[in-house]
């Protein structure tokens, strides 16, 4: 809008004229050019504030388009400042002239600065309108704030004590002192202006010359600034040297910038640095350690001791040291290590680590390297000292003593140790592998007879000849004794079987240790990875769990792993436990097995053999509990309750009139070491009023291989005392006719092993009659053991052996039936009931069973074979080898016949005839498993 259409529109007579602070404005249509050609915006506002007319330097001010400003003045300011722009804008409403600086809002946001002065528009008495003039200060504001921070960072300059800064007058030779300037010449403030003679005069003769000299020459505009270095006297007398700065001051041609500052200070830290630095220097370079720092950030190295270039052997190029640098100079097999170790460095750890330098040609060089990373102010790291030694050497013997630790001293073979750490390192590579336990089974015998140099003898020649037998391929190591294990890789053999084999194969050739060839008794056991475990303690220790199996089975055998070994393992374990409270609990009981005339079948004696009902197990056998008995002092308390009960049976049988006959009692080899046995025994028949004659102990040859004088003299006075003594199980092993003549030995008992193929075996006919011959000659009592057949007896009469023990007259019996025995005093050979005392099941199902629990503890083991043979709605009766504990155990059960397959959970609840009795925890599984019974005895 024009200015005459904006005034005409508030204005309230058109004739009366206006006034805009106080200045008449008669003719509006004329005053429309006036207001155009000034240089401020120029503005007018109704009585409400809001914008009527604007000339073209508002827009540009505010940057509005033109058709956009005919707003209320809020609109062209920020909101904090509406209230004060208000108070402006009422006072001119008033009549009064007002003059101030507010921030306007511009189009685009930002604030611009604005000297605004508002004029009352009037009327006949009346204010009708405001009027506006406006300057852009920003600028000038923007100048005036640079000023006012130039001069607060110059009074900053001030402050730093070191510095002296002065205008000097070029033509006047006056000084406008600066408050750095009167403190040095220690000069109070009120000075306006100092005259040169007081400054020339403290200056030292030598430098004043110079000085005047360059100071004309900048006078005389021949140079702009000039540097000098200058003595000066300072108020405590001494001389000072300073250097001095002198530009020409901007905007003032005739003025120089003087700055005065303090050299021998810096020149003093200077020459301490670089003295602290050769020393430095001198430390590292004497080091043999490579010192350094790098700059984590670049990796620039800022500083390195010659030792650097001594273990590195070069330099990187530019000295940035990288990490394509350094890995290419890292063994491979240490990048990963050296990835985390910068890792930790970068995140500002100090760090350690060992790792591998690979050279061009080869060589390996180990090195520690120690880092310490350095931190900036604001706590980001700057750089890091790194000290690195070369350490192969060092390492070197590590490995020697490592290696030595590692090795089995008389074999030369990795160790234990060493085996579990090639296991390791087997399962890094990922390829299923074997692990063989074997055993050659004879170190302890050989160091008892022959002596510990014989055992060494032995050790090396097993050794030696697993080492010869074995392929390269195959990894040997020793675990201890004369037992050693292989690892196989798959690898290299699909099957074990073959190298299993070759290994047995060891047994069929004599091993020699001067002067003997003795033969091993090979046995092992197999287990594999990853299938029966991935922890290779525990993969050693299933494959000796596999290898006592085949020792157990038979030596010259091999076993593989399987978990219900375990089993074996876990009653092996529990027996041992529950051993201790045998006797106490009253578990412990004998029977008794005649043994009568090959010809008549009279009753010519008795061996009491030790049974163990346990609650759980079952009955077991004194092959599974003698022999845990004797790794502990147990065997001895076994021993003296067997002594006990067979006298007290002795004696109760000798009161009911049965005619006795000499009983037999087994004792273990350790037992006759312990002094004192034979009061014992004495002191037990005297108690019980028996005749020594009807006492004989059985003894086997591992009680006389010991040669031990204990024994001689124990086995000398028991047969003092009149009780006779048996060579038990005799043909088994050395059958040594030495411990004929050299121990009191009355009887031998012929090994079963005969009687098992006696009948058709000439070779074994031959030994029993060549036996026989000799007892007669030492005129021994002899007793043939294991007599199951009528062909058996009749070849052991036609070899006329005297006397018989065997199932074929009985199998061992309670006290009582042999109480019955005793009063009818004749046998006769019962072959057909020989081996029916257990009831064989005619029925049965084949199926697998796996123990879940046991009491509190639960199992993840493998299956293993069962029979099935009947069920009732409640029990399932089952047989299998594995031995199960007889009650307090869950088993998961699964049977199958043809495509049929069921399964069910069962609670052992005992065991009888040798089948147990599996409760059923489910009734549907139950019903599931009568059904399939049915199904099979209903199919024609
Ligand atoms: P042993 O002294 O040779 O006992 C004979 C073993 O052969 C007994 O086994 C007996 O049941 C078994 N036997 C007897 N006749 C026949 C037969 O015709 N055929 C077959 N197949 N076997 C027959 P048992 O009772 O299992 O005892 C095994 C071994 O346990 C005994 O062998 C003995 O060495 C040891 N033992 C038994 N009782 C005791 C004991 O009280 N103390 C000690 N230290 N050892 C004992
Ligand atoms: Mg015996
Ligand atoms: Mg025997």
């Amino acid at each position: 809008m024009a200015f005459f259409e904006a005034m005409k529109t508030i204005r309230r007579s058109d004739t009366a004229p206006i006034h805009i602070g106080g200045l008449e404005v008669s003719r509006l249509e004329q005053s429309e050019a006036f207001f155009h050609h000034q240089t401020d915006a120029i503005f007018v506002f109704d009585a409400a504030g809001t914008i009527i007319y604007f000339n073209e330097h508002l827009p540009e001010i505010l940057g509005y388009s033109e058709h956009t400003l005919y707003e209320h003045f809020s609109v062209f300011n920020p909101p904090d400042q509406m209230e004060a722009v208000s108070q402006f804008f009422q006072r001119a409403l008033q009549g009064e002239t007002v003059h101030y600086t507010a921030r306007g809002l511009h189009a685009d946001q930002h604030l611009v600065t604005l000297k605004i002065t508002n004029m009352p528009i009037e009327q006949e008495g009346h204010v009708i309108g405001v009027y506006g003039v406006a300057r852009d200060v920003t600028r000038e504001k923007q100048l005036e704030e640079d000023v006012s921070e130039i001069r607060s960072q110059l009074e900053l300059t001030e402050q730093v004590p070191e510095l002296v800064l002065f205008y000097y007058d070029l033509r006047s030779h006056q000084i406008e002192p600066s408050p750095s300037l009167l403190k040095f010449l220690g000069l109070r403030e009120e000075q306006s202006s100092i005259e040169q003679q007081r400054l020339l005069e403290r200056i030292h003769p030598w430098d004043f010359d110079p000085l005047r000299f360059e100071i004309e020459r900048m006078a005389a505009g021949k140079q702009d600034q000039f540097e000098q270095e200058l003595s000066l006297l300072t108020s405590d007398g001494s001389y000072q040297l300073l250097r001095l700065k002198a530009v020409r001051r901007a905007g003032h041609a005739h003025q120089a910038s003087i700055v005065l500052y303090d050299l021998s200070e810096i020149d003093a830290a200077r020459q301490q640095l670089k003295m602290e630095r050769a020393q430095a220097r001198d430390i590292y370079e004497a080091v043999n350690a490579a010192i350094s720092q790098i700059d984590l950030t670049t990796g620039r190295i800022l500083f390195h001791s010659q030792g650097f270039l001594h273990i590195y052997e070069e330099l990187p190029k530019n000295l940035i040291l990288n990490d394509t640098w350094l890995l290419s100079r890292i063994d491979p097999r240490d990048h990963d290590a050296m990835r985390k170790f910068m890792q930790r460095l970068l995140q500002g750890h100090a760090e350690t680590l060992q790792y591998r330098l690979r050279f061009p040609d080869g060589r390996i060089k180990w090195v520690e390297d120690q880092q310490i990373p350095i931190f900036h102010s604001d706590g980001s790291i700057a750089y890091s000292n790194s000290i690195l030694h070369d350490i192969t050497l060092q390492k070197a013997y590590e490995e020697q003593l490592r290696q030595l630790a590692l090795r089995d001293v008389v074999t030369g073979l990795p160790n234990r140790q060493a085996l579990i750490e090639t296991i390791e390192s087997w399962q890094a590579r990922t390829v299923p592998f074997f692990v063989l336990s074997v055993s050659f089974n004879r170190i302890t015998e050989i160091n008892n007879a022959f002596g510990h140099g014989s055992g060494d003898q032995w050790l090396q020649a097993t050794a030696a000849r697993l080492n010869d037998v074995k392929p390269d391929e195959v990894f040997l190591g020793h675990l201890g004794g004369d037992e050693y294990a292989l690892l196989v890789s798959t690898d290299y053999e699909q099957d074990v079987t073959p190298c299993a084999e070759r290994l047995l194969a060891i047994s069929t050739q004599p091993i020699s240790i001067e002067p003997y060839a003795l033969f091993a008794r090979v046995s092992i056991g197999i287990s594999r990875y990853p299938q029966d475990s991935t922890d290779a303690v525990e993969l050693l220790k299933h494959s000796y769990t596999a290898l006592r199996r085949s020792r157990r089975d038979d030596h010259s055998a091999f076993h593989h792993y399987a978990s219900n070994l375990d089993i074996d393992y876990y009653r092996r374990y529990r027996l041992e436990q529950d051993l201790h409270y045998a006797i106490e609990r009253d578990q412990l009981f004998l029977e008794y097995q005649p043994k009568v005339d090959s010809w008549t079948g009279k009753i010519v004696g008795m061996e009491a053999l030790i049974r163990w009902q346990h609650p759980e197990w079952g009955r077991i056998p004194p092959n599974d509990f003698i022999p845990l008995s004797e790794e502990s002092a147990l065997h001895i308390d076994i021993g003296d309750w067997v002594l006990e009960a067979a006298c007290r049976q002795m004696n109760e049988w000798s009161k009911t009139g049965a005619s006795l006959v000499p009983i037999s009692i087994n004792v273990s080899p350790k037992r006759l070491l312990i002094p004192g046995f034979e009061h014992q025994i004495e002191q037990t028949l005297t108690r019980y009023a028996l005749d020594p004659t009807l006492l004989e102990l059985e003894i086997t040859e591992a009680a006389l291989i010991m040669d031990d004088p204990m024994t001689s003299r124990t086995l000398e006075s028991v047969s003092a005392l009149g009780v006779r003594i048996a060579l038990d199980d005799f043909g088994k092993g050395y059958s040594s006719m030495v411990y004929l003549q050299r121990y009191p030995i009355d009887v031998i008992k012929i090994d079963r092993q005969f009687a098992t193929h006696i009948y058709d075996d000439a070779k074994a006919q031959a030994i029993v009659k060549s036996i026989l011959y000799m007892a007669n000659e030492f005129n021994l009592y002899v007793v043939a053991e294991g007599i199951e057949t009528i062909q058996q007896l009749d070849t052991f009469r036609m070899l006329e052996c005297p006397r018989i023990q065997g199932y074929l007259f009985s199998r061992p019996v309670p006290s009582d039936v042999m109480e019955g025995f005793l009063i009818r005093e004749i046998l006769y050979p019962i072959e057909a009931c020989a081996l029916s005392s257990d009831t064989v099941p005619r029925f049965s199902v084949p199926g697998k069973i796996r123990m879940l629990t046991h009491h509190t503890e639960s199992f993840t083991l493998a299956f293993s074979d069962l029979q099935a043979h009947q069920t009732s709605t409640k029990v399932l009766y089952f047989s299998t080898e594995t031995p199960l504990p007889s009650h307090a155990a869950t088993c998961e059960i699964r049977l199958n016949e043809g495509l049929q397959l069921v399964t069910c959970t069962v609670t052992i609840i005992g065991q009888q005839d040798g089948q147990y009795m599996g409760e059923y925890t489910n009734e549907t599984e139950a019903e599931q498993i009568m059904r399939f019974f049915q199904s099979l005895r209903y199919t024609p």
